[in-house]
C-alpha cells in the first residue's frame, strides 16, 4: 500500500471565474479523454462524446462540471469544476497502485472508486468496450459519506 494522494495542488483555484473554470476543467477532461493508456482494469475508460448544441462540449464533461438546481436545469458548479484534474490521476495511478486512500466497490451494476483523502467519487458503468466515465464529484455531506463507506464495506472489490 502506498499513499500517493498529493496531489491538492490539482484542484483548481476557487478564485477563478466561471468561465476560466470552465476552460480549465474542460482541458483536464479532454485530457483524459486523450490519454490512450488511461484505462480501468485492464479496460479502457469511454466516455459520452456527444455534444451539447448550446456549450458544444460533451455530455460526458457537462454531467461531471454541473449540477442540477431545484428548477431540474443543470448549472456549472464551481466546487465539481474544480475537482475535475483528480479524475486522470486517481484513474491512472490511485486505482492501479492499490493507493491507502482509495476504496474500490460495485453500486449495482457500476463501479465507484472512492477517493477518502480527496473525498471524492468517481462513477464508471461498465460496457461491452470498457468502462464508460458516468459521472464524479466532490462528497460534500456527511450523510452521504457514511452511505458511501457502508458500500465500500459491503461491495468491496
Ligand atoms: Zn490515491
Amino acid at each position: 500500500m502506498i499513499n500517493s494522494c498529493t496531489y491538492e495542488d490539482l484542484l483548481l483555484d476557487s478564485n477563478d471565474d466561471m468561465n476560466e473554470l470552465i476552460a480549465k476543467s474542460y482541458a483536464s477532461f479532454c485530457d483524459c479523454m486523450n490519454s490512450e493508456e488511461l484505462s480501468f482494469m485492464n479496460q479502457k475508460i469511454l466516455y459520452k462524446k456527444e455534444k451539447d448544441l448550446q456549450y458544444m462540449k460533451e455530455f460526458g464533461y457537462l454531467h461531471i462540471a454541473s449540477m442540477e438546481n431545484e428548477m431540474k436545469i443543470r448549472i456549472f458548479d464551481k466546487n465539481r469544476m474544480m475537482y475535475i484534474p483528480l479524475i486522470k490521476n486517481i484513474l491512472a495511478d490511485c486505482s492501479k497502485k492499490s493507493c491507502s486512500n482509495i476504496a474500490i466497490y460495485k453500486d449495482n451494476k457500476d463501479i465507484c472508486i472512492w477517493c477518502r483523502k480527496n473525498k471524492y467519487l468517481i462513477v464508471l458503468s461498465p460496457r461491452e468496450k470498457g468502462y464508460l466515465l458516468n459521472t464524479a464529484y466532490p462528497v460534500i455531506y456527511d450523510r452521504k459519506i457514511y452511505t458511501i463507506e457502508k458500500k465500500a464495506n459491503e461491495n468491496g472489490l
